[in-house]
């Protein structure tokens, strides 16, 4: 097992140009290899706000991407665990190089969709949901594994996905929230700043 402080040590023998990853979430887009898909670092950084790992617990990402959430998850402790569940092999493959790129080589990925292939998985203490939250039985399929005061955190920027969002809201409550972050990009030889779309997100501890 690769400590992420090990690694840091290690990068920083290699040489003033390594990158040296910090302790903090929300590292930089770039030190991910993605197709796009990626859930970006200033929204990345309020997720694992919300999973709010402790020593010991096991994260479900459904919907894994390029792993990064899960990633982040696992360079927080070194007793953290993760297993991210992701239809597409490429995808699930390219999370896996991301990981051990990153010093996370204890991610666990499972290639299959959410839910048919979740009722095989133990069962977690906190669980993301980047991608599935509009298809039917993905959320109670998560809801009934989740460990009694666990938490489930779920992100969307489709209308579809926010439908989901505010119905499941209003069964279980929680707390929902939208992030909506800007960034200043060149406009010619000035500047102006870049919407991205808003994320919103649910919270809720079972
Ligand atoms: N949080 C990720 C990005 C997620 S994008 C990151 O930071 O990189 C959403 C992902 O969910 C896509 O890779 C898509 O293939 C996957 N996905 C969508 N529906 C799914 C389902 N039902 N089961 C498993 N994976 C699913």
């Amino acid at each position: 097992d690769v400590h992420p402080l090990t690694t840091l040590a290690i990068e920083v023998e290699a040489g003033p140009d390594a990158p040296v990853i910090p302790l903090t979430s929300g590292l930089a887009d770039d030190m991910f290899e993605h197709d796009g898909q990626i859930t970006k670092r200033d929204v990345r950084a309020v997720t694992l706000a919300a999973l709010a790992p402790r020593p010991g617990e096991l994260l479900w990402d459904v919907g894994l991407g390029s792993g990064s959430v899960a990633i982040e998850w696992l360079l927080r402790h070194g007793a953290l665990r993760a297993i991210g569940i992701e239809a597409r092999q490429d995808r699930g493959d390219r999370a896996m190089r991301n990981a051990l790129a990153l010093g996370a080589p204890d991610l666990k990925v499972v290639i299959g969709r959410a839910p048919a292939v979740l009722a095989d998985i133990e069962p977690p203490d906190a669980v993301f949901i980047g991608g599935g939250i509009s298809e039917p039985g993905v959320f109670e399929a998560v809801w009934s594994k989740l460990r009694s005061g666990g938490r489930l955190v779920a992100n969307v920027i489709s209308l579809e996905g926010e439908g989901r969002l505010s119905d499941l809201f209003g069964k279980h409550g929680g707390e929902l929230i939208r992030v909506a972050v800007s960034r200043i990009e060149p406009v010619g030889r000035m500047h102006g700043w870049r919407q991205a779309m808003p994320v919103t997100q649910w919270r809720v501890t079972k």
